[in-house]
């Protein structure tokens, strides 16, 4: 996708694959993607990833008591149970180097395996039934997220770089766009 300022007061165009769109309002929501859209029509932000890496384990038994399975965090590693036999532990933190590349580095997820079987020995037992990474995107130089107008450019907004916090910021994010847009007159 790329996005062109048609240069009228409130309009865009975005080139996707398939096709043109115009649009009178922008919302560029686009994680790490953020930086290349934003960045050819005001350079503002430099979002760069920051890699997690997390497990799914599996037990044979019920671990604990199935009507309370609470999430156990400890040295910023998480046991999440996705139901009383299955759980997430993650996840790990893994910078980019200078050049901005990351790749997983399987001794990091070894090391936050560890530290969650000290804290909850009986996940040991399990079965490792998935691994996952994602890249999380970290604003450089400015605090996560970065929720604001772009100078120069009417009804353009970024909603972007919530690092770690994506999933828990997304009402709280779309409610200040909401606003945003509604102080400009529009109502929803
Ligand atoms: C291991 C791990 C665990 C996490 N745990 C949590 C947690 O417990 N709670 C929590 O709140 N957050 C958590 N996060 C962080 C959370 O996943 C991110 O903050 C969140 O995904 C950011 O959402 P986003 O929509 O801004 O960006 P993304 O999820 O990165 O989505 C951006 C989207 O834009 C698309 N895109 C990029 N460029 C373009 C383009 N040019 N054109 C069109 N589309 C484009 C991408 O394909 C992608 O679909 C975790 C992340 C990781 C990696």
């Amino acid at each position: 996708m790329s996005l062109n300022d048609l240069n009228s007061p409130q309009s865009y165009q975005i080139e996707t694959t398939h096709q043109t769109l115009e649009t009178d309002w922008l919302i560029i929501c686009a994680g790490l993607g953020s930086t290349p859209l934003i960045n050819e029509l005001q350079p503002m932000v430099n979002i760069k990833p920051v890699l997690g890496q997390a497990i799914q384990i599996k037990l044979n038994d019920i671990l604990g008591d199935m009507n309370f399975q609470p999430v156990i965090t400890g040295e910023d590693i998480h046991i999440a149970p996705i139901n009383s036999q299955e759980y997430w532990i993650g996840a790990t933190l893994e910078f980019p180097d200078e050049m901005g590349k990351v790749t997983a580095q399987i001794e990091l997820l070894e090391q936050a395996k560890k530290q969650a079987f000290s804290f909850c020995p009986e996940l040991e037992k399990g079965e490792i039934v998935y691994t996952w990474s994602g890249k999380r995107p970290r604003p450089d130089g400015e605090p996560a997220p970065i929720i604001k107008e772009v100078p120069n450019h009417t009804n353009l907004l970024l909603a972007t770089g919530h690092y770690r916090n994506g999933i828990l910021l997304a009402p709280a994010t779309a409610l200040i766009i909401k606003d945003k847009i509604i102080e400009n007159g529009i109502d929803f």
